[in-house]
């Protein structure tokens, strides 16, 4: 028998009705031992996810503002789930309590009840034991994971139940207190569990059926990417493509379990499976693309500078000092130029350009804003001859201007940086030349 850890984001438990097509899911297949779920998100786009509730009602308590109505609503999501679907577990004992505790409760505690009420009502509702994730999950003050104790708990969990549901985003620290990772943790705490259990599939039931090959608000009806490797993702993800929890990748990855994303509304979707390697045979030359604004060179340029050996790690140690991220070092011969977030240095670039002419005395310095990078990211693009070839060609037709050019030695990623005017338009001309031809010139045979 398979073992399959399977994780219902916010959207997927966001009602009874949505707890009725986790049901169908869980269900469908017995592999499907091990339940994770979020707190309650989003039923229409105006509504408020429950974590979002729980972070205002702790906001309210630390300012000592009434914080009665913003109970109240949580209060109601839950209790609406409940009726709705006839359970008997009395969390309103508990929310009660807790309503009356709030003082003396965390903010963490506060705002991992999402996660445990979530979890209490569909252990119930799917008659699967309820496993407390503050029992199970450790976690460091630096909010790392403390593997051998969340292990060793969890073992003892499974020997016990063939079967739970379990609450995401949270654990607890060695000293008792309750502890909840970065918004979006409920993907984490998935990937701490088929890390431990060796699961031969971590599915991620979402909203939407995996990635797409690009922005559908910039493309229309991208198609969908039905495999990606762990890297892969990482870059995409990098650049802004996001579906999953970035730190839910490298649990998975350490020891090999593919994840499967998944969209609870249209489970017949083949959705994104994400693996290591997979010998199943892609369409297009290349895997997706994203992009990105927001970026600014800094161009250094000083004769002989070939010569100088630490002129550039001079400059580096500058932008170190201000705490600045480095994302790209495209080079010439005497000058180099630095990639950087607009947003890390808009306080700082004043301070940082006078202390590099300082330190290395350059004979040219220049800053261009307004730049947007755009990576196009495929494993079958590394020793390939011509996908370079064709996506500059493409931007050259139609007179779209490279500012940067950026491709590492392991060949699954050709950055390029545009002005930011032109990065809707680099995404389209790229996606067209890698995947509307591909499919006109299917249709053609
Ligand atoms: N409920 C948490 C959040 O909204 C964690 C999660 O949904 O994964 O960020």
């Amino acid at each position: 028998m398979a073992l399959k850890v399977t994780k219902f984001g916010g959207s997927s438990v966001s009602s009874s009705k949505q707890f009725k097509k986790v049901k169908q899911i869980v269900e469908a297949d017995p592999d499907r031992r091990y339940v994770v779920v979020s707190a309650p998100g989003k039923r229409f786009s105006s509504d408020s996810k429950i974590t979002d509730l729980l972070y205002l009602l702790d906001a309210h308590r630390q300012y000592h503002v009434d914080a009665s109505n913003v109970f109240k609503l949580i209060r109601e999501r839950f209790l609406e789930i409940k009726e709705e679907l006839g359970l008997k577990t009395p969390i309103e004992k508990e929310l009660d309590a807790m309503a009356a505790s709030l003082n003396s409760m965390s903010e963490n505690e506060i705002v991992s009840r999402g996660e445990y009420f979530c979890a209490r009502l569909m252990a119930e509702y799917l008659g699967f034991p309820f496993v407390d994730a503050a029992e199970v999950i450790r976690i460091n003050h630096d909010k790392s994971i403390d593997w051998d104790a969340t292990r060793a708990r969890l073992k003892a969990v499974m020997n016990e139940y063939p079967h739970f549901v379990f609450p995401g985003f949270y654990g607890m620290s060695a000293n008792g207190k309750i502890m909840v990772f970065s918004r979006g943790g409920g993907d984490v705490t998935g990937a701490i569990l088929a890390n431990i259990m060796e699961a031969d599939v971590y599915e991620n039931w979402t909203d939407v059926s995996g990635f797409l090959m690009a922005d559908p608000r910039i493309v229309r009806d991208p198609q969908p990417i039905t495999h990606i490797t762990y890297s892969e993702l990482r870059e995409l993800s990098y650049m802004g493509a996001s579906v999953l929890h970035e730190d839910a990748v490298f649990p998975a990855q350490e020891n090999n379990i593919p994840i499967h994303i998944l969209n609870t509304n249209r489970p017949q979707d083949a959705g994104t499976i994400i693996q290591e390697t997979s010998n199943v045979p892609r369409r297009y030359p290349i895997t997706g693309l994203a992009g990105k604004p927001g970026f600014m060179s800094i161009y250094i340029y000083k004769k002989h500078m070939s010569n100088e050996i630490g002129y550039m790690r001079k400059v580096l140690s500058v932008l170190e000092r201000y705490n600045v991220s480095i994302e790209h070092i495209p080079s010439g011969i005497d000058s180099f130029t630095v990639i950087v977030s607009e947003s890390e240095v808009a306080d700082s670039l004043y301070e940082i350009l006078h202390e590099i002419k300082r330190q290395v005395d350059p004979d040219e310095i220049k800053v261009q804003d307004h730049i947007a990078l755009i990576s196009t990211v495929g494993k079958t693009m590394s020793h390939q001859p011509g996908t370079a070839g064709r996506l500059f060609d493409a931007l050259g037709r139609e007179k779209i201007n490279i500012v940067m050019i950026a491709q590492d030695s392991n060949e699954i990623n050709i950055t390029v940086g545009v002005n930011e005017k032109d990065l809707g338009r680099t995404i389209e001309v790229i996606y067209n030349e890698f995947v509307t031809k591909a499919e006109e010139q299917r249709a053609a045979l």
